[in-house]
């Protein structure tokens, strides 16, 4: 196997056993880079030099006898929404253009901490509204089983780069699907932790109270390495939970006999194509089989998901996104303008693309007075009776799953024009951001020649549990180690 191919785990015994160094490592994946790069287009930058001299420091340690953490020079994709010192970030939005931030993201310097070589920052649906990638200002990212066809969104960089052997894992972020439904897509697997289990300082707003940042991998075993460098309160964000954080990899016994899972009914119904159906109950079977009891659960609020998502989503995007006046940072236009609200809204109107301007102006309008009580607040309602949904499940569940897309990867352009199209793309995962639980997306089987993803859904906080169901499937099967012919 080439490096390239290897995943976190592999490539860490690797270099603790002193076969291979960081420095090698990272040269390889840059080799890789340069081989696929231009087919996939996963990268809106690429930070080589940076890269290679952290492998350097790691080597160093090692060379004088320490012993850096499990991930130290196993390196890294990160998507473009996380503030990187010093380096582009961009969110795949003009109005950002050029904007180097002045510090790190928590997540980001975690890793960087741990001795996780950074490769670059990967491309991105604009301030990750979209399901498709195809809303990036910069580049159209393919996916690497089919490169015509799209590599999910809004994490469709970080997604294709895994699965296309450009980087060992990556981050992404999660606001209604963003993680998994890429993961699922390009055949690779990917959390969404729990509502404050990982920092948001430095993650670039979107919705604040649904968005959350997570690893994208080849397997299960990674993701729960990356989420030891992740998890944990930060003083700089004051929704980070002080929970203790378990050894996720240690909480990987293999052993699910006895749990129980649930199979909401509504996430197995309507829209859900048919083939894809089939592959996700043949992988419900298997997880019988390792000892699970399943059943199915009702769960009729779920219905409401999407009315209720595009109501609080827009309206939070549209306060968060007031801050790019073209005055502080990013794009200012060039036109002669008026007064100060002229230079804000040519400014804006230049920056931004057509879906962002489209959700600014919904969440603008359901928060404007008289409109508010009977679309932001009655949204907040439903949503409190989407997360009772939930606790009811988990009084007697210990997991819930579903098909994490209704579809497999579909057409570059195919819903490009079909906003519908595209927000059902995330009927199955949008519930979970609404309800603030985490849930792990892995593949499951293929269908029409490509991947399925399987997704798997915990109680608050427990992020070990459900990677623990994900990492037994995978110890039984080996849809996790198909690659595409690329
Ligand atoms: N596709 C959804 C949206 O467009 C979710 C995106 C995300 O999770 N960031 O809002």
């Amino acid at each position: 196997m080439k490096l390239h191919e290897l995943t976190a785990h592999e490539l860490s015994e690797r270099l603790a056993s002193g076969e291979v160094s960081a420095v090698e490592v990272a040269e390889a994946i840059f080799a890789r880079i340069e081989e696929v790069e231009g087919q996939v287009d996963a990268f809106l930058a690429l930070t080589r030099d940076q890269a290679l001299e952290q492998a350097r420091q790691v080597d160093d340690r090692r060379a004088g006898g320490e012993k850096p953490g499990a991930l130290a020079g196993v390196p890294i994709g990160i998507k473009d929404v996380l503030c990187t010192k010093g380096v582009l970030t961009t969110c795949g939005s003009r109005i950002l253009e050029g904007f180097r931030p002045p510090y790190d993201a928590t997540v980001v310097r975690r890793c960087r901490d741990a001795g996780m070589p950074m490769l670059g920052k990967t491309n991105m649906d604009e301030f990750a509204m979209g399901s498709s990638t195809e809303n990036s200002a910069y580049k159209v990212t393919r996916n690497p089983w089919d490169l015509d066809r799209v590599p999910g969104g809004s994490s469709g960089g970080s997604a294709a780069a895994v699965a296309a052997g450009e980087a060992p894992v990556a981050l992404g972020s999660d606001t209604g699907g963003s993680i998994r439904q890429p993961a699922a897509l390009c055949g690779i697997s990917g959390l969404k932790p729990t509502y404050g289990r990982v920092s948001r300082y430095g993650l670039v707003a979107y919705a604040s109270s649904l968005d959350q940042v997570g690893p994208l991998a080849r397997d299960v075993r990674d993701c729960a390495l990356v989420m030891n460098v992740l998890a944990g309160r930060d003083p700089h964000d004051a929704t980070s939970a002080d929970i203790p954080v378990p050894d996720y990899v240690a909480g990987l016994t293999g052993d699910v006999s006895g749990l129980r899972a649930g199979v909401p009914r509504e996430l197995m119904g309507e829209g859900i194509e048919p083939e894809v159906k089939a592959v996700v109950e043949a992988a419900i079977g298997q997880l019988a089989e390792l000892g699970m009891a399943v059943e199915e659960v009702e769960m009729p609020n779920l219905d409401y998901s999407l009315p209720v998502y595009y109501l609080v989503a827009p309206a939070e995007a549209a306060s968060n996104l007031a801050r790019y006046d073209g005055v502080r940072y990013g794009h200012r236009t060039e036109e002669e303008v008026a007064d100060v609200y002229d230079l804000f809204a040519k400014s804006r109107g230049e920056g931004f693309g057509p879906e962002v301007r489209l959700r600014i102006m919904l969440g603008t309008f359901a928060l404007s007075a008289g409109y508010y009580d009977a679309y932001y607040l009655k949204a907040q309602r439903v949503r409190t009776l989407i997360k009772q949904d939930f606790d009811a499940a988990f009084a007697d569940h210990d997991v819930l799953i579903s098909p994490t897309s209704p579809t497999v990867a579909f057409g570059i352009g195919e819903k490009a024009d079909d906003p519908l199209q595209m927000k059902l793309a995330d009927i199955c995962t949008i519930p979970v951001n609404l309800a603030g639980i985490p849930a792990l997306s892995i593949p499951c089987g293929m269908a029409e020649g490509l991947p399925v993803g399987l997704q798997i859904m915990g109680r608050p906080f427990e992020e070990d549990l459900i990677l623990r169901v994900g990492d037994a499937y995978q110890q039984a099967t080996d849809w996790h180690a198909k690659r595409p012919a690329l």
